[in-house]
């Protein structure tokens, strides 16, 4: 801190004793005194007054820590690529074929994991089936857009709908009540197609995995056929 060498002239006029011993161990224990030095000669009145060069000082040390943080931020760029991390992680996970995380793999971008993971387990797997019958092209054109759903989830839709259709039974026809919808049982799910030929290739082929689309008017959504034997 006192190694402005106005400071030290100042000092050992006045304390050279003291001064010196004190400027010994502080010159050689700071990495920055050269930068220091070079800092006060550019700045002539900072040599004037020794405080002032005490309050300069800081300067180039802040400027050295700035540098010295550019290059960790540097090496932080990967902190994206580590981010981006955090999906390998998820998939290592789905390395472990569960028919849930084979699933999850068709799920619409940003849709919960809730949606798969609360379907039935026999369920699931007739539909990890399903999707590992269908040709390339159709498996790329089809994903689940909605599974699983609670009672409060399946509320807010009804109320939704009653308020769209203006009426409880104009609602009915495509909304389920809550708690009566497949969805709340784990034994529905919606598709979401890309293109006609992964909607033609699905309802004919259905049922080889023992599922069915039991609303006509509903093109995607698709259930066990045996919940609906019943
Ligand atoms: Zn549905």
């Amino acid at each position: 801190m006192y190694t402005s060498t106005m400071f030290r002239r100042y000092a050992r006029r006045l304390l050279a004793s003291v001064a010196l011993l004190l400027l010994l161990p502080n010159t050689t224990a700071c990495s920055l005194s050269e930068l220091k030095m070079i800092d006060v000669q550019a700045n002539p009145p900072v040599t004037s007054v020794p405080a002032a060069a005490a309050v300069a000082i800081p300067a180039p040390a802040s400027a050295a820590e700035t540098d010295a943080t550019q290059s960790p931020v540097e090496n932080a760029e990967p902190v994206v690529p580590s981010s981006a991390k955090a999906a390998p992680e998820a998939i290592d996970k789905q390395a472990e074929k569960t028919d849930a995380n084979i699933l999850a793999g068709y799920l619409v971008a940003g849709k919960s994991r809730s949606h798969i993971d609360g379907l039935a387990p026999s369920f699931k797997a007739q539909l990890v089936e399903f999707f590992a019958a269908m040709p390339d092209d159709i498996r790329a054109s089809t994903s689940i857009l909605s599974g699983y759903r609670s009672v409060e989830h399946q509320k807010i839709l009804w109320d939704r709908a009653v308020k769209k259709y203006g009426s409880d039974a104009a609602a009915a026809v495509w909304v389920a009540r809550p708690g009566r919808s497949h969805h709340n049982m784990g034994l529905a799910v919606d598709l979401s197609y890309a293109d006609p030929k992964a909607i033609a290739w699905a309802h004919e082929n259905a049922g080889k995995s023992d599922l069915a689309f039991p609303m006509s008017w509903e093109n995607w959504h698709i259930e066990p056929r045996s919940s609906r034997r019943r």
